[in-house]
């Protein structure tokens, strides 16, 4: 687990207005922070900043005390969960989850234990055998996030992980990630254009505006503000 601190942190694609406007935000071990605000505000770029998938312009983007700038992604330590899941859809869901450790080459008796502690902790442990086409998307989800649990990642960053799926599927999602968010303590930070999302499911909620902090607050404190 690990904080992440962002710094006046400017993202310019070419030379037009900043995507990302000197953003400074301190996210705590184990919080979990929303980042909301319309299309276009900058929150996935935001979100890619941190994982390293795209270059900061300026600024410094520390993860766990640790200047991260200059770090690849893979050496970042974090977990990405996409909207589209990313599954491999010919590998069985055990496969599936194990990837990121046959990448690493991990000795298959520790892929196994990982494998079945995060397949326990996600209530997969029926599924593991069956391939991706054959599961809800509610099971297809957590399956991206037994990925993400077996890398032992110090954060996971959601980029609007909910929005393909059916009004009833995204109220169960959300209940699942912020169950699982809690159960694990792992620092999360979740981007969403979702109200229903940003007051239900994170400690902190970060609305962006046009690539500038409008307020940082309590789902609460959004709420009870006039
Ligand atoms: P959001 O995720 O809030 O919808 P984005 O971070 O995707 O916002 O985009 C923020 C701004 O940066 C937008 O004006 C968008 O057009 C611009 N932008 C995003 N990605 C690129 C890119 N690869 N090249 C140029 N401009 C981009
Ligand atoms: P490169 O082309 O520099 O090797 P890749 O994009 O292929 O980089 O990714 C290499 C590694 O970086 C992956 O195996 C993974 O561990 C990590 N990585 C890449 N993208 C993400 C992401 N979105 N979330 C978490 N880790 C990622």
């Amino acid at each position: 687990m690990a904080s992440i601190e962002m710094r006046n942190i400017v993202k310019k694609y070419g030379d037009g207005f900043p995507a990302v406007n000197d953003v400074s935000l301190d996210i705590a071990d184990g919080e979990f922070m929303i980042l909301v605000g319309p299309s276009g505000c900058g929150k996935s770029t935001l979100l890619r900043m941190i994982v390293g998938l795209e270059d900061i312009t300026s600024g410094d983007m520390i993860i766990g005390g640790k200047r991260v700038n200059d770090l690849a992604p893979r050496d970042r330590n974090l977990s990405m969960v996409f909207q589209n899941y990313a599954l491999y859809p010919h590998m069985t869901v055990y496969e599936n989850i194990a990837f990121p450790l046959r990448l690493s080459k991990t000795p298959d008796d520790e892929v196994r234990r990982r494998v079945t502690e995060a397949s326990d902790v996600l209530e997969l442990k029926e599924h593991l055998e069956r391939k991706p086409a054959n599961l809800s998307g509610g099971q297809r989800q957590r399956v991206a996030m037994g990925r993400a649990i077996v890398r032992q990642a110090e954060a996971f960053l959601f980029d609007e992980p909910l929005s393909n799926l059916d009004a009833k599927l995204r109220g169960q999602m959300r209940t699942e990630i912020s169950r699982l968010q809690r159960r694990l303590g792992i620092t999360t930070v979740y981007v969403t254009h979702d109200q229903t999302e940003a007051m239900t499911l994170g400690d902190r909620v970060c609305v962006l505006r046009k690539g500038l902090i409008q307020q940082v607050a309590s789902p609460r404190e959004l709420y009870e503000q006039p």
